[in-house]
C-alpha cells in the first residue's frame, strides 16, 4: 500500500516558514500585503478567496479583498490593477479565475506588475520560468515539488509524466520537473497510448479535471502519484483525477483529494507574497 502524502501537514510547514519570514520583515517595518480581486459570484471562487484571506491572517500577511459585481467592466478592472500596482501596502496582486464572460483575463494578468504577480501567470514570469531564472514559482506546480521533496521522492533522472498542458498547471509543472532534472513527458487529449505512457512513469502528475481518469492499471508499481485534479463525484463530493482506492494499491506514494495538492497552492501563494515584499524592498 502506498504512503499517503499529507498535503495539509506539508502546507502547514510552508506557511510556518512564510510566517517566520513575514515576522522578520515586520521587525524591519515591512508588512507583506496581498490584494485579491474577485468578480461575480462563482461559489468555488468565493471559497478559494476566503481560504486565501484566512491563510494571510495565519501568516501575518495584510490582505485586501476587492469583491466586484458581475457587470464590472474591463476598464474598471484595469484601473484597479493599475492602482494596486502603485500601492506600497500591496506586495502581491491576484485576480481570481474564472472571470465572468466578456472580460479579458489574459490582458488583466498582463497589466499586473510582474514583481507583484504572485500567481506567476504574467508572460514575463512565464518566460523567466522557461529560462530557469524565475522570481516566483507558479503556486500549484511549486506545491507539487514541495510534496515530492517531503516524501523524499528523487526527481533527477526519473521518468515524469504530466497529464494536462494548461498554462497554470500542466506546462509549468513539466518545466519545474525538468528543472529538477526529471525526464518529462507531457500528455494531453490528443495523446495516443496514454495508459502505456503512464505505466512508464516513476512520477505521475495528473491535472486533467476528470474524476477517476487515472485508473490503478495506469500506475507503475512504486510510482509517486500526484493528483492535482479537483472534481465532484456523482454524490457531489470533492475528488481528484485518480481512482484513489485502486491506485494506492500499486503506487509507492500518493496524494489524496482533498488534503493533497489543494492546501499547497495556498501555502505557496503565501510564500510568494512574502518573497514579493522582500523583492520590492530590495531585500532579496
Ligand atoms: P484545463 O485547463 O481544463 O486543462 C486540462 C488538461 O487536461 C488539458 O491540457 C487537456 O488536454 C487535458 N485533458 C483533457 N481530457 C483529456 C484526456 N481524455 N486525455 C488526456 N488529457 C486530457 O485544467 P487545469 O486548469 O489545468 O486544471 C486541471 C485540474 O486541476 C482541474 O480539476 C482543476 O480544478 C485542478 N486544479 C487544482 C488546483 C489545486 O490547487 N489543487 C489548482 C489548479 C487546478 P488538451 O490541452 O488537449 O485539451
Amino acid at each position: 500500500m502506498a504512503v499517503i502524502i499529507d498535503g495539509k501537514a506539508v502546507a502547514a510547514r510552508v506557511k510556518a516558514r512564510a510566517a517566520k519570514e513575514a515576522a522578520a520583515l515586520a521587525e524591519r517595518g515591512v508588512t507583506p500585503g496581498l490584494a485579491v480581486v474577485i468578480v461575480g459570484s462563482d461559489p468555488a471562487s468565493r471559497i478559494y478567496v476566503n481560504n486565501k484571506k484566512k491563510a494571510c491572517q495565519e501568516t501575518g500577511i495584510y490582505s485586501e479583498e476587492y469583491a466586484l459585481p458581475e457587470g464590472t467592466s474591463q476598464g474598471e478592472l484595469l484601473s484597479l490593477v493599475e492602482r494596486l500596482n502603485h500601492d506600497p501596502k500591496i506586495s502581491g496582486i491576484l485576480v481570481q479565475s474564472p472571470l465572468p464572460g466578456g472580460l479579458d483575463e489574459a490582458a488583466l494578468v498582463e497589466a499586473i506588475d510582474p514583481k507583484k504577480d504572485v500567481d506567476a501567470f504574467h508572460p514575463y514570469n512565464v518566460g523567466k520560468l522557461m529560462q530557469g531564472r524565475q522570481i516566483f514559482l507558479p503556486c500549484t506546480p511549486a506545491g507539487v515539488i514541495e510534496l515530492l521533496n517531503s516524501a523524499n521522492v528523487e526527481i533527477a533522472g526519473k521518468n515524469c509524466v504530466v497529464i494536462g498542458r494548461s498554462d497554470i498547471v500542466g506546462k509549468p509543472m513539466a518545466m519545474l520537473l525538468m528543472q529538477n532534472n526529471g525526464t518529462v513527458t507531457i500528455c494531453h487529449s490528443k495523446t495516443q497510448n496514454l495508459a502505456e505512457i503512464c505505466r512508464g512513469a516513476d512520477i505521475l502528475v495528473s491535472a486533467v479535471g476528470k474524476a477517476g481518469f487515472v485508473t490503478g492499471d495506469m500506475v507503475k508499481p512504486g510510482a509517486a502519484v500526484i493528483d492535482v485534479g479537483m472534481n465532484r463525484d456523482e454524490n457531489g463530493k470533492l475528488c481528484g483525477d485518480v481512482a484513489f482506492k485502486e491506485a494506492e494499491k500499486t503506487a509507492g506514494c500518493i496524494t489524496p483529494v482533498p488534503g493533497g495538492v489543494g492546501p499547497m497552492t495556498i501555502a505557496m501563494l503565501m510564500q510568494n507574497t512574502v518573497t514579493a515584499a522582500k523583492l520590492q524592498k530590495g531585500l532579496c
